[in-house]
């Protein structure tokens, strides 16, 4: 009763979720109540964080490497980032425009409080990562969503991007590789757009390239930050929960403009002071040691790929696009008639399968599903058979 007495500020009832965490609550709790389900759900790479990147950490803390550090992380850290963005993208990042964070999502979440306000307009991919439209939302702006079309291989068009922009458009969200389509923006595509924002010079881009270095059939990856013409105003998202299968360390990183730094720091401060010193250490043995484990989970993810297209065409109803990038396949289901979500709960509590209904990723992903290949091949196959036959029983009620 007490808690009727309680005024909670208005903008906590306009902030949204990400549902995966809550399918995997589920999943588990089904597991532990005796109940085989197949994760295809959560977006987590099925392997461990490499050996020497977890010593890299012991070590660290062995060292004495308990305390605080400086707010934007420790300067090798920054510099290991800025050496691996001029080794991958040919790029030149000053090492004090980069921002440690605790994990990718913070980096969205600065961002969008750096622009969004009441009368602002942030524009997001739809079907997307939802916490892109929940934080706009919280933030009090108005969320412009880019609708990402089948058709087009789930890569936004710049010309539909450019054709949203008003005078109320403060920032545009961009995501390739892409959560939840796996699809991959074209170079071509992303040319057109830095074109096109040379007309607006008032429009902030954040670009979530956290599945960057996720490609499938010699795709190459289009960063934002390879556009000197609008480097002044690109935030880069990127970090090491995907790449490293590091999803549970919580590190991550943005590279700011010099204009919003100082912002960006004191958002910092003001909310977690610092990323904890043992997972920047093992930041830096993450970027400077061998890639090879993450080359091959990138191609453990390929083969799975393949699998999962492949099965899922051959069921009935189903239809799904060969992703490009990330660890996600995004099925059309909207032949069979069920709607995403009742699909979700029906697949994980009839079938034994978590996966996640298109409409947790925005209002255009129903007709869609999200299923994280992140697990084994033989898992894979036999979550798409128990999928397959739950679609059969369904026909057939
Ligand atoms: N951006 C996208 C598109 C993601 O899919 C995710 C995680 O699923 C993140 C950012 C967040 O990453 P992190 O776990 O490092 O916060």
């Amino acid at each position: 009763m007490a808690m009727n007495a309680l005024k909670p500020a208005e903008a906590i009832g306009r902030i949204g979720t990400e549902s995966a965490f809550e399918v995997l609550a589920r999943a588990k709790a089904l597991e532990a109540a005796g109940k085989s389900v197949i994760n295809l759900g959560i977006g987590q790479p099925d392997f461990k964080t490499p050996d020497h990147i977890v010593e890299a950490a012991i070590k660290a803390l062995r060292d004495g490497h308990h305390g605080y550090t400086p707010a934007g992380g420790i300067a090798e850290l920054r510099e290991a980032v800025a050496a691996d963005l001029r080794r991958r993208l040919g790029v030149e990042v000053d090492p004090g425009l980069v921002l440690a964070v605790p994990g990718g999502k913070v980096t969205m979440f600065f961002a969008v409080l750096m622009f969004g306000e009441a009368g602002a307009e942030i524009m997001y991919p739809n079907p997307g990562f939802p916490i892109y439209e929940s934080v706009i939302g919280f933030s009090g702006a108005t969320p412009v969503p880019i609708p990402l079309l089948e058709e087009n291989g789930f890569a936004f068009s710049a010309e539909d991007v450019l054709a949203r922009i008003t005078p109320r458009t403060r920032l545009i969200i961009l995501n390739s590789p892409a959560n939840p389509t796996g699809g991959v923006t074209p170079r071509t595509e992303v040319d057109k757009l830095v074109a096109g924002l040379a007309r607006h010079p008032g429009v902030a881009i954040m670009s979530d390239e956290i599945y960057g270095q996720m490609l499938y059939d010699g795709r190459e990856h289009a960063s934002l930050l390879q556009y000197p013409e609008i480097r002044d105003r690109v935030i880069l998202l990127d970090g090491w929960s995907k790449t490293y299968a590091m999803t549970g360390w919580r590190l991550g990183y943005a590279v700011w403009p010099k204009q919003l730094i100082e912002g960006a720091t004191r958002l910092a401060i003001n909310c977690h002071s610092c990323v904890n010193a043992p997972a920047q250490f093992a930041g830096i043995a993450a970027l400077e040691g061998p890639q090879d484990r993450a080359r091959d989970m990138v191609a453990a993810f390929d083969a799975r790929r393949r699998v999962v297209v492949e099965e899922l065409n051959a069921i009935p109803g189903v239809s799904c696009v060969e992703p490009g990038g990330a660890f996600y396949a995004f099925p059309n289901i909207s032949k069979t008639g069920i709607p995403a979500k009742k699909m979700e709960t029906g697949l994980l509590e009839q079938a034994g399968v978590a996966t996640i209904a298109g409409t947790s990723f925005g209002q255009f992903g129903e007709g869609y599903l999200r299923i994280s290949y992140a697990n084994s091949i033989e898992n894979i196959r036999a979550a798409i058979d128990r999928i397959g036959a739950w679609l059969a029983e369904e026909e057939n009620a």
